[in-house]
């Protein structure tokens, strides 16, 4: 999508700090990170959101899974713990349209909740 912001992340015309990719996975550093470890994986096909994934995007979102868990060992927050999660819609805040996990550790988060 021309106007997505992850899409021109994908396409190299916006910068980011890669810690992983392959075919399929992106995965970067937040530009405003919310812990001392805040990464995002996204796809490089643009699926606005979990609630728009289709039967065909289930293995990409598989390998969004595999490649958290693999950065997460990468940067050493595997034994620690980490947060891997997904905002969809408005209520839950998601603001850049193109799915995307946060992988979050580094540090003892707070509970989730309102
Ligand atoms: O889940 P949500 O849509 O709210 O999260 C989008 C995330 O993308 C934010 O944490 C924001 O800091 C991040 N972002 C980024 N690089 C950009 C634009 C947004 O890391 N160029």
């Amino acid at each position: 999508m021309s106007d997505c912001i992850f899409c021109k992340i994908v396409a190299g015309e916006l910068p980011s700090k890669k810690v992983f990719e392959n075919e399929e996975i992106l995965a970067f550093h937040d530009i405003q990170p919310a812990a001392p470890i805040h990464v995002l994986i996204i796809p490089k096909k643009h699926i606005a959101s979990l609630a728009d994934a289709q039967a065909e995007d289930w293995s990409t979102i598989g390998q969004m899974q595999a490649a958290a868990a693999q950065v997460a060992r990468e940067l050493d927050v595997e034994e620690s713990g980490y947060r891997v999660i997904t905002n969809v819609g408005a209520n839950a805040g998601q603001i850049v349209h193109h799915i995307h996990y946060h992988l979050m550790g580094g540090a003892r988060l707070a509970p989730l909740g309102v």
